[in-house]
């Protein structure tokens, strides 16, 4: 049996990035940067107003105070989006707002609220306090400077990621193809939700769940029909997805019983078998493979199981198909409410629920096919074999939250 981390590195030992192609901006979020982002052009792309007022030289406002303001003439009018038509010229002014480029001649922008219309000439404003040099004017390439790394190769997209390549004019950008997954469920006690439920047949359930997590890690869940359980049905359905998919993930079939057909069907077909059985619980009889470069993912039935195998050997893997940096789920630190028991021999994923105050509970009853307290959970905490960790310790929660 294999430790967690040996099983992780074999099957992503095995991983090759899928193809590139170029997409939209718009349709990037959730994508993976398969080149780094160098900025175009810098941001600001020129010197600008960061207030709604007037753009002067500051020297002509170094004697201003409330008993002798000092009055500038309104030379010109900058509107965002246009280019600065007018000089600053010594004591004089020139209207701009947010955005507007800064006047050559201008070295300063007083805001509006401190101005007051001057009383004795119409074209004149008046300063009561000395603006300092540089005062509310925002640099050319203070926030990016043109020929920057904004993003690395391997960042995933996010909105305002998405904001900031707009910002600097791009409208597409390189990533590795979504990875299409298949999602087979194999049992002939299950039955589509909806359907009348004859006795002795329960409700499939892992196909839907894992359909919904895929899209969020950049893949395109295919969903399968439920494969009965027997040899034939089981080769047929695993052969049609392998070759139809990226990658094929199975629930249920691998344990020890007469009517698991999953290992022996993979290999009927030419897999190649790398392990089966990972030293964790829930999740021990996972078992991985290769067909034709393609990996294969053989998640136990249980669908408590199912998840916490997806989350810890099959997420990382979408994700190495995209070529993202990051393989790791969101890792935080909280601090237990209750004592967390584990008196087998083998590491146990905890269903938990952390609070906002970071004070972390098992979610309810651990079994691997109680589904409540899976749905109540938010993390998974990593309890190591025959130890019990007392209320106050403070641990790392595997945390995913929607
Ligand atoms: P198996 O891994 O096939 O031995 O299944 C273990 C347990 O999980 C059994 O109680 C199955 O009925 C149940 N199970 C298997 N597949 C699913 C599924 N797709 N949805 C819900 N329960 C399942
Ligand atoms: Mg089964």
């Amino acid at each position: 049996m294999l430790e967690l981390e040996q099983a992780l590195r074999i099957i992503l030992d095995g991983i090759q990035p899928l193809p590139c192609e170029i997409i939209s901006i718009s349709q990037a979020v959730q994508r993976i940067l398969a080149q780094p982002i160098v900025a175009p052009s810098s941001l600001p792309a020129f010197d600008n107003s960061a207030m709604d007022g007037f753009a002067i030289r500051a020297v002509d406002s170094a004697d201003a105070s409330p008993m002798h303001p000092v009055s500038l003439r309104r030379a010109g009018l900058i509107a965002a989006g246009t280019p600065s038509q007018d000089a600053a010229e010594p004591q004089s002014c020139i209207r701009v707002f947010t955005g507007a480029p800064l006047p050559p001649g201008a070295d300063a922008v007083v805001m509006q609220e401190d101005t007051t219309p001057d009383p004795q000439r119409s074209d004149g404003i008046q300063i009561r306090e000395p603006v300092k040099p540089w005062e509310n004017v925002r640099f050319k390439g203070e926030d990016i400077k043109q020929g920057e790394q904004v993003l690395s190769a391997g960042e995933t997209v996010t909105p305002e990621k998405a904001g900031l390549l707009s910002a600097l004019g791009l409208s597409h950008v390189t990533v590795h193809r979504r990875p299409i997954i298949a999602l087979l469920a194999t049992g002939s006690e299950l039955v589509e939700p909806g359907a009348p439920l004859p006795p002795g047949k329960i409700y499939e359930s892992n196909r839907l769940t894992l359909a919904t997590l895929l899209p969020s890690l950049g893949a395109v869940p295919m969903v399968y029909p439920i494969i009965p359980d027997d040899q034939h049905s089981t080769q047929t359905a695993l052969q049609k997805a392998l070759s139809e998919c990226d990658g094929v993930i199975s629930t249920g079939g691998v344990s020890v019983g007469e009517k698991d057909y999953v290992k022996s069907s993979f290999e009927a077909i030419g897999g190649r078998l790398d392990f089966w059985k990972v030293a964790i619980k829930p999740g021990k009889p996972f078992v991985f493979g290769t067909w034709q470069n393609k990996s294969f993912f053989g998640l136990p039935g249980n669908p408590v199981s199912a998840f916490v195998t997806f989350l810890l050997l099959v997420r990382p893997a979408i994700l190495r198909l995209q070529a993202a940096a990051d393989l790791g789920m969101r890792s935080v630190p909280g601090l237990l409410g209750e004592p967390l028991a584990n008196h087998g021999d083998r590491r146990h994923f905890m269903r938990v629920r952390m609070d906002r105050e970071g004070k972390v509970t098992l979610a309810g009853t651990q079994a691997s096919h109680i589904l409540h307290s899976l749905a109540r959970a938010n993390g998974l905490v990593d309890v190591p074999p025959q130890t019990v960790l007392p209320a106050g310790s403070l641990v790392r929660v595997l945390s995913w939250s929607y």
